[in-house]
């Protein structure tokens, strides 16, 4: 941890209770979080409608900002990714996707991953640490004043999704924390239905997050529907496999309101999970477990050495998601961005190009 507490991380009320024990005024700590998330800036010398002697102070007992960008890369296609280091040596990868009409920004919520997916790079890493509240935070920050200035307008909004290096639900804590603070209006004013919480499978926090009752939306990492199968590709199946997997989220379909959908990932490996009878079989997977307001995004796999697999060919991409549709599942190819700098799913290693 930080010697000095790390405010981003810091709720409203826990910013209050601070300046309370600085004798400061309470109005004091709603002017802090407006500096940090709704001016996003990043010291408290930048806070000029402090007096000098609270910034002072505040210098004297914590930080505003944690993180340190190592190097930026950008795409041919505009994505642009940061290495990024928490103050004890940790690497965190964030993603910033511009598409015409919005952005995304996809965040880490560990540094490196305990799981051990077969064809995801960041799996090489292992677990490193959990990220804090204000890591997470500071994240999207960091990307927004880099890609708009500090405090500059975001014109399209900003959609966040935790697909970055980590299992989110393996820090859920202080995932949700963080999501709670990054929603304030005062703030980031990033509101849930703009966030996306991507689990490779962790059934006991689909759960609790089902009862939640402001909470972003749902993506769950398939990428086969047979067990065996399942069980090599994401070995997180041998601890939930998918009939109790799809049990869970049936339990969080259920407290969907009309209207409003969750997601499967798929990631297609030639040669390994994208034939037709796989197509088939996850379609009669999701009828068996009266599954339907789902859709499936299909994400081609991204070529990541030393990972031995291959993306599908277009054909059967296209070949997968039409079957899908045949038999009533909504099916959603993934376009992927930032290949050329290890920037897409799966690719996030701390890898410098
Ligand atoms: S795909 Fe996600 S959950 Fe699986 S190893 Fe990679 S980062 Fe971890």
């Amino acid at each position: 941890m930080p010697e000095k507490p790390h405010l981003t991380g810091f709720s409203r009320a826990e910013l209050g209770e601070l300046f309370a024990g600085l004798a400061e005024p309470r109005y004091r700590a709603d002017q802090v979080f407006r500096g940090l998330h709704g001016r996003r800036l990043m010291s408290f010398e930048e806070m000029t409608d402090l007096p000098k002697a609270v910034r002072e102070k505040l210098n004297e007992t914590a930080a505003a900002s944690t993180l340190t960008v190592d190097s930026k890369y950008i795409s041919i296609d505009g994505t642009r990714r940061f290495l990024m280091k928490t103050h004890d040596g940790y690497p965190v990868e964030t993603v910033f996707i511009p598409t015409e009409n919005r952005d995304t920004i996809c965040f880490s919520s560990q540094s490196g991953c305990p799981l051990k997916c077969d064809f995801c790079l960041t799996a090489k890493l292992g677990l490193l640490r959990n990220l804090t509240a204000g890591e997470i935070i500071e994240q999207i920050i960091i990307v927004l004043n880099d890609v708009y200035g500090v405090g500059g307008e975001t014109p399209h909004g900003t959609n966040l999704v935790a697909m970055g290096e980590g299992e989110p639900f393996l820090n859920f804590e202080n995932l949700i924390k963080a999501l709670d603070i990054m929603s304030d209006e005062n703030g980031l004013f990033i509101v849930p239905g703009r966030i996306t919480v991507s689990t490779a499978g962790i059934v006991p926090k689909i759960l609790e997050f089902a009862k939640l009752d402001r909470r972003p939306n749902l993506a769950i990492s398939l990428s086969s529907p047979n067990e065996a199968q399942r069980d090599v590709l994401m070995p997180i199946n041998k601890r939930w496999p998918i009939a109790e997997l799809l049990a869970a989220a049936k339990v969080f379909e259920k407290t969907l309101k009309r209207g409003e959908r969750f997601t499967f990932e798929y990631v297609l490996l030639g040669g390994v999970n994208d034939s037709d009878d796989h197509a088939a079989d996850l379609a009669e997977l999701l009828r068996r477990h009266d599954l339907r307001k789902v859709k499936i995004n299909l994400i081609p796999h991204n070529p990541a050495e030393p990972l031995d697999y291959r993306p599908s060919s277009p054909e059967q991409v296209r070949r997968f998601k039409e079957i899908l549709e045949s038999l009533g599942v909504s099916a959603y190819i993934r376009t992927p961005r930032g290949r050329d700098i290890y920037a897409a799913c799966g690719q996030l290693a701390a890898k410098t190009v």
